[in-house]
Parts: C-alpha cells; sequence; structure tokens
C-alpha cells in the first residue's frame, strides 16, 4: 500500500480553504475532511437546543449528546448530525458566529481533534481548519496557511450568498469576517495562526483551480513525485 500523507490547510474564512481543499482531494483522489463543519455541527446543535453558544458550562453539558459522522454521497462527504445530513443548513452566517464559539471551548475541541487524528490515521487527507498544522495534524507532510484580504474574503462571501438568493451589504459582511477573525486569533484555545513550518499562501484574485494546482505542485515537490 501507497504510504498516506496529510496536507493541512489552515487560514481565516473565506480565504477560499474548503473550496481549494476539495478541488485538491478530488485530483489527487484522497479524503477531504471539512472540520470548519464539524464546529458549525456543534454550533447547530446548541442553537437549536437554545444554549447560549458563549456559555462554556452549558455548552460542556450537552457535548455527551452530539454524534458527529461523514456520509460518503459519490464525489461529495456529507455531515450527520446525530444521523441528520445537516449538510446545508450549517451554511449560514449564524452557525458559523456559533462555530465560532463553541470552537474557543477547550472540551468542545477536545472531542473533535480526537476524531480528525483518527481520520487521518486512516488515510491520506487533507483537512483544512484553523488549527490542523498546529495541533491536529502536527506531522503532515505538507502545511499551508491560506490568506486573502478582507475585502477579497468578503466579495466571495457576498458571491456565494448571492447564488443562495441572499442580497448582502458588503460593508455587513466585512464586519462579520473582522469579527470572526477576531474571535478565532483571540481565543484562549489554540488560536489561529501560521505554522512555523507552513507555507505562506496569498490567494487574491486566483481562481480555485490556480490555488489549488499551486497547492498540488508543493505537494508534489515536498513528496517527491
Ligand atoms: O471553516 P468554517 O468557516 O466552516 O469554520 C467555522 C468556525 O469554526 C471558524 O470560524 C472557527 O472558529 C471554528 N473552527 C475552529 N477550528 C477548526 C475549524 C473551524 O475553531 N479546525
Amino acid at each position: 500500500m501507497a504510504e498516506i500523507f496529510a496536507i493541512a490547510i489552515d487560514g481565516p474564512s473565506g480565504s477560499g480553504k474548503s473550496t481549494a481543499a476539495k478541488m485538491i482531494a478530488k485530483k489527487l483522489n484522497i479524503t477531504y475532511v471539512d472540520t470548519g463543519a464539524m464546529y458549525r455541527a456543534v454550533g447547530l446543535y446548541c442553537r437549536r437546543k437554545g444554549i447560549d453558544t458563549k456559555d462554556e458550562a452549558s455548552v460542556v453539558t450537552v457535548l455527551d449528546e452530539i454524534n458527529i459522522t461523514f456520509k460518503v454521497d459519490g464525489d461529495t462527504r456529507r455531515i450527520m448530525l446525530n444521523g441528520e445530513d445537516v449538510t446545508d443548513t450549517i451554511r449560514t452566517q449564524d452557525i458559523g458566529m456559533a462555530a465560532s464559539d463553541v470552537g474557543a471551548i477547550a472540551d468542545v475541541r477536545k472531542k473533535l481533534v480526537k476524531m480528525q487524528q483518527m481520520i487521518a490515521k486512516e488515510q491520506s487527507v487533507v483537512m483544512d481548519g484553523r488549527d490542523i498544522g498546529t495541533v491536529v495534524l502536527k506531522n503532515a507532510q505538507i502545511k499551508i496557511y491560506l490568506d486573502a484580504t478582507v475585502e477579497e474574503r468578503t466579495r466571495r462571501r457576498i458571491g456565494e450568498l448571492n447564488e443562495k438568493g441572499i442580497i448582502s451589504d458588503f460593508e455587513t459582511i466585512k464586519k462579520e469576517i473582522e469579527e470572526r477573525d477576531y474571535n478565532d486569533t483571540h481565543r484562549k484555545v489554540t488560536p489561529l495562526c501560521k505554522a512555523e513550518d507552513a507555507v505562506y499562501f496569498v490567494n487574491d484574485g486566483m481562481t480555485v483551480d490556480e490555488t489549488s494546482d499551486a497547492i498540488i505542485k508543493i505537494v508534489d515537490e515536498r513528496l517527491g513525485r
């Protein structure tokens, strides 16, 4: 069996990590793990239960009630929360904020990081998130820190929302992105930061194809292919 390897992609929201990671997984025929979706699923569960996502004690009380799994469906991987497919439900700005809140809680991170490490033990993965290169897959062969200016990330988010028929205001979305950036980089537990050995990559003005091809080039160099 070919040796398994891991590609860790970290960066702020809207840097295009997930879209690039998905494409890389397809091109290299390896598994894509969307760790943000896992934090979002926890956020969604709490919202539905009426739990304040900033209240650590309350969130921790319900953690054992939350079972997250992935289901392969053709080309895509669906995320299941206690058996329910929540892949589409979790993709809102509000659940993004809830995810950012619960992601600041150490016990939540402990539970999800363990799951993520188990997945990467069994197969080659491209995993994206905020702490992949620094915590989850410290020994990943390839680490990328993907970034883009806040204006570019705002334009992308507005484009995504537009596609869903949601018209949004530039300044409002920009403020939400900045707020999430602040949360993610200033929390006490594993704040978002670039791993020392990660390649810093800014993809302003680049298409998803260009970004994923550039990352694959780095992967090929690292793996000597
Ligand atoms: O990547 P995505 O926008 O889906 O992530 C939602 C939130 O989940 C992030 O803003 C971040 O606070 C949290 N998260 C995290 N660690 C990860 C992935 C996501 O804290 N590995």
